[in-house]
């Protein structure tokens, strides 16, 4: 065999799982193959300048490469269980709280240290949330910031270069089962180990449908999270994004039923282009950095969508919405509130006769066009709800980007060590389909490492 372990993908879930291989075993020898680029060659070449929209990079640096889709992510660390991946139903909730804060401590060691940890614990806006009818979701959230997420990985690869071998630009093609172990083969080359890891996100979810549709590894259909990305003055959200940095608040719409959530809180934050397999959605980070910081809060206000029979793709239906608002916008749209309840399009002038600055160049048009009416009636009606503890979120002038489609996984079948079918073939991070965060991306690669040091 060529290595003890092999890890697809240096996401986080990959560098944690190699980190905690070394700190059980130095003398494992691992490697890790990776799509993307090292950390230091990672640029988007959207300068908002020369460039700017999307022009489908070989290899995208925001969603690719050392760090995976975390690298220039706000870096916000959620420790709980209410959100971000369902890492307890296999592993237990205390073993993945643990683990979190386990994560926690590795990151403040290398380089976090000095970030704030935000918690709900005791916060009055749990019952001015309640007495609005919107549900205000318990968690922690370390908050290291787009800067200090980047500096936390720069240490993370230095302390592991020498003792892991990493492969860049090393897209893994497949995964074989060979005698006592696994082969991957990358390009012309094979590399054969006794255990693999495959952690391979978001980013390399056809990639994984493949590997289990060929190794017959069962999996379920999992959610599409569709909606929008809402940016409005930072002071109409300041009271809640000071005590807590991010609220998750989930609201029961009265028209359907359905429930809408805010998610990914962005204080003083940009809106940013991302690109899953060529389509171009919207996402949103903040610096820790005041001068980096913008006078704007943004976050995704997402509806869950799950199909079953006899339309199971949930993430195919997500892909065409996104790829209508593509078609009719040449990327991501964004429009007025006010535009968008009188039922019409944002043009370039009445964008700039609002009085708020984009972040983010999209093109102005009409979000009704593109998203279904069901999901934007829920997303309109949870904007009034918010307008009641944060006034100011109904404004005219609210910009809403779309669309935002949070593709998850199909969810493969694993066991407690997370290990599927074949023994000593792990599916862990988003990839597994049971992960959507830092933390729990990178629990599970903590969980995993363990699990091969005690076998
Ligand atoms: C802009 C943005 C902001 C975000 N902000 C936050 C946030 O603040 N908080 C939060 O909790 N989450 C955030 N997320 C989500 C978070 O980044 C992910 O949940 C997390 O990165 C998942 O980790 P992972 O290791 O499972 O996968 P990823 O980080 O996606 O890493 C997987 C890696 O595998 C590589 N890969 C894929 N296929 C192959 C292959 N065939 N061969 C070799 N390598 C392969 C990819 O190139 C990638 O580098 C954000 C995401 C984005 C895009």
């Amino acid at each position: 065999m060529n290595y003890d372990i092999i890890i697809i993908g240096a996401g986080p879930g990959g560098i944690f799982a190699a980190y905690e291989l070394m700190q059980h075993n130095p003398n494992l020898k691992v490697a890790v193959f990776e799509a993307g680029h090292a950390l230091n060659k990672r640029h988007c070449p959207i300068d908002g300048d020369k460039i700017k929209t999307c022009i489908g990079c070989k290899s995208c640096s925001i969603m690719s490469g050392f760090g995976g889709a975390g690298a220039f992510s706000d870096g916000k660390y959620n420790i709980t269980n209410d959100f971000g991946g369902t890492l307890y139903e296999y592993i237990g909730k205390k073993q993945a709280m643990d683990l979190m804060h386990y994560v926690d401590e590795i990151n403040m060691r290398y380089g976090g240290n000095g970030c704030k940890l935000y918690t709900t614990a005791g916060t009055k806006f749990k019952a001015l949330c309640i007495q609005n009818d919107l549900h205000l979701l318990d968690a922690s959230v370390r908050h290291l910031g787009t800067d200090i997420n980047y500096v936390v990985l720069e240490n993370l690869y230095a302390e592991l270069k020498d003792k892991v071998t990493f492969f860049f630009d090393a897209p893994v093609d497949a995964v074989k089962v060979i005698p006592g172990g696994y082969e991957v083969t990358v390009k012309d080359s094979a590399y054969s180990c006794q255990k693999c890891i495959v952690s391979v996100g978001r980013s390399g979810s056809k990639w994984m449908e493949k590997v289990c549709k060929e190794l017959h590894i069962p999996t379920n259909s999992n959610r599409v999270d569709l909606g929008v990305r809402v940016e409005l003055p930072a002071t109409v959200f300041a009271h809640l994004t000071d005590e807590l940095y991010e609220s998750k608040i989930v609201y029961r719409t009265k028209q359907y039923g359905d429930k809408v959530r805010t998610f990914c809180m962005n204080p003083k934050g940009a809106v940013v282009n991302e690109n899953t397999n060529g389509i171009i959605t919207v996402n949103g980070h903040s610096y820790e950095d005041p001068a980096l910081q913008t006078d704007n809060t943004n976050f995704a206000l997402l509806v869950s969508k799950h199909f079953s029979e006899p339309f199971k793709d949930s993430n195919g239906y997500g892909e065409s919405i996104a790829r209508l608002s593509n078609m009719l916008g040449g990327g991501v749209i964004v429009q007025r509130f006010g535009d968008l309840i009188r039922g019409r399009r944002s043009t370039p002038s009445r964008m700039e006769d609002a009085f708020i600055t984009p972040t983010l160049q999209a093109t102005p048009g009409d979000l009704s066009l593109v998203l279904p009416k069901r999901i934007l009636d829920g997303i309109i009606e949870m904007i009034y709800a918010l307008d009641k503890v944060a006034p100011g979120t109904a404004n005219d002038d609210t910009l809403l980007y779309g669309v935002e489609v949070k593709f998850y996984n199909m969810e493969v079948e694993v066991n407690e060590h997370l290990e599927c079918c074949y023994p000593g073939l792990y599916i862990i991070g988003d990839g597994s389909g049971i992960t959507h965060s830092l933390s729990h991306a990178s629990a599970s690669g903590i969980h995993v490492a363990r699990a091969i040091a005690q076998s």
